[in-house]
């Protein structure tokens, strides 16, 4: 695509309208000075007080910017043991010992941005430009089922040749491939994104062809950092198109939406805060809050200083108190930890009360094409960080990682019936806070979990995974819930038919 094209389609992506229409009062909901007042008058927590505020968690009720404030300032090493406790009791009320895994595919690192801390800045001449074709995009889709996927996340650069029209055509191809496994049949029953704000016209393509959850990352909420490592003269230099980017989506239809920060480039508890505020205006302006929230550190990434020595790096430590609050603050919503962190300390933050992951990922373009080539000998594996976007901390197979889950008595899920019956924004909410997904997807964690161990998992997997079924079994019959009507029967026989062979049935 010619230099000029490329201008000439960047000129037209931002429609003013489109950020106007959720402002209120020409202000939009990131006020600053609020949030560090509602910090700073909350520096001093006592004891009773976060207690309290632990029981409106366990609740299920969102807290408020003051409570959360609260937490955020606890010093007392033993409430944050409290709070570690509370976090997971929480995520079990909500989600059990449930966790859901899914695969990054990086279809393109073309970029017309400029972002200060990613590999794929236009300005980093380093690295090697690639976007996939349709083909190669099925290539990618089979290597990654052949691991045992059923979730995929699209990551595209912001450029003219990856737009909406070229995301749609991905989003149809990972759904298009079927691989025959051990005794089914795999596929990719799930498809999200992580891309770009787009204008809703283009946000309504994506949702007619099926997108689950559209996912952007607002980066840091700190306007004055925001314009230090988002150039002005580039499209991610619009604060605000970004920050209205999943409002715009619900008024496309896509009511599954995901937020996240880039912890690293400012103040911690100030970022928590702001993806309070943004929850909550989508609650405001919606009646939905988000369906998952990230938290990616900024890790080391090729030709970016910022990456290794921003001053706002968050420790080990921070991390996990960070987590835990987000857990506390808005007990419905999904957790995100990622391959980015190192396996000790994934396997300490799950514990906190995270709900999804990722195993076996590639983030070079192509990557998992070129890593099955070489695991059958026809060539050495890639590992050109040029191709990358940053380094990953985790780089263990799905099997290894099911396992020590299993192992830690935690099931995996690869359940994605929810928003195939339709069980999604308002609705699959409604069902999270009054803790009812949870059971239904306890039936089809088992369901698809079988799946799992009879086409994929390793003879070691399958031995622990085997243990944990026959105790999930054992719960199910005793949880008063499934004894109505014909729930259980139901169960029962999908159960028997998913043993013999047969695929993708769902309550
Ligand atoms: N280009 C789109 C955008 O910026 O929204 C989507 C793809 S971008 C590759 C996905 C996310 O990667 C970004 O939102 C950012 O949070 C994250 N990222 C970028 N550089 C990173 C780094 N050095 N370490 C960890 N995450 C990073
Ligand atoms: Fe481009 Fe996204 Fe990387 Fe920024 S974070 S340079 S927009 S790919």
């Amino acid at each position: 695509m010619s230099e000029l094209a490329v201008k000439d389609w960047v000129k037209q992506v931002i429609k003013q309208d489109e950020i106007d229409k959720y402002l209120v009062e020409g202000k939009d909901f990131i006020d600053e000075d609020s949030i560090v007042g509602t910090l700073n008058d909350n520096s001093r927590p006592d004891k009773q007080q976060v207690r309290d505020i632990l029981q409106k968690s366990l609740r299920i009720e969102r807290l408020s910017p003051e409570e959360t404030a609260t937490l955020l300032q606890v010093t007392d090493p033993d409430l944050w043991e409290e709070m570690y406790a509370t976090g997971l009791e929480v995520k079990k009320k909500v989600y059990d010992n449930r966790i859901v895994f899914f695969a990054p595919l990086y279809c393109s690192n073309l970029c017309v941005n400029n972002c200060a801390y990613c590999g794929f800045r236009s300005e980093n001449k380093n690295e090697k430009r690639r976007i996939l074709n349709i083909d190669e995009v099925r290539q990618e889709t089979e290597a990654v089922i052949s691991e045992g996927h059923k979730r995929m996340i699209a990551v595209y650069g912001e450029h003219a040749s990856s737009n909406a029209d070229y995301m749609a055509e991905t989003i149809k191809a990972i759904y298009s491939v079927k691989k025959k496994a051990r005794q089914g049949e795999g596929a990719i029953r799930r498809v999200n994104i992580n891309a770009a704000p787009m204008s809703i016209a283009d946000l309504k393509k994506l949702w007619d062809v099926g997108i689950g959850t559209y996912q952007v990352f607002q980066e840091t909420y700190h306007k004055k950092t925001y314009a230090k490592v988002h150039p002005a003269n580039t499209l991610k230099g619009n604060y605000r198109w970004r920050l209205y980017a999943l409002h715009r989506a619900m008024d496309a239809g896509i009511d599954d939406v995901a937020i996240g920060v880039l912890f690293g480039l400012y103040d911690w508890r100030f970022e928590v805060m702001g993806l309070l505020y943004h929850t909550i205006d989508l609650e405001r302006q919606f009646g939905i809050g988000p369906h998952t929230i990230s938290f990616p550190r900024m890790t080391p990434a090729s030709g970016s200083e910022l990456s290794t020595n921003s001053k706002y790096l968050v420790n080990d430590a921070d991390f996990k108190k960070l987590v835990t609050v987000l857990r506390l603050a808005v007990p419905y919503s999904g957790l995100i930890i990622t391959a980015r962190e190192k396996a000790e300390l994934r396997k300490e933050i799950i514990q906190v009360g995270c709900t999804q992951t990722d195993a076996s990922t590639k983030i070079g373009i192509g990557g998992y094409t070129e890593a099955l080539k070489a695991l059958n000998g026809f060539k050495q594996a890639d590992q050109d960080e040029n191709k990358q976007q940053f380094k990953l901390g985790d780089t263990r197979s799905l099997d290894e990682v099911i396992r020590e889950l299993a192992e830690m008595g935690m099931i995996t899920s690869f359940c994605t019936a929810g928003y195939r019956c339709g069980r999604t924004g308002d609705k699959i909410m409604g069902l999270l806070k009054s803790c009812t997904e949870g059971k239904f997807c306890k039936l089809n964690a088992v369901l698809t979990f079988r799946e799992y161990l009879d086409d994929y998992a390793s003879p070691e997997t399958k031995a622990v995974g085997e243990r944990l079924i026959r105790k999930e079994m054992e719960e199910i019959k005793d949880i008063p819930f499934f004894k109505k009507g014909e729930l259980l029967m139901n169960f029962e026989e999908f159960y028997r038919k998913i043993a013999d062979g047969e695929r993708d049935i769902y309550i």
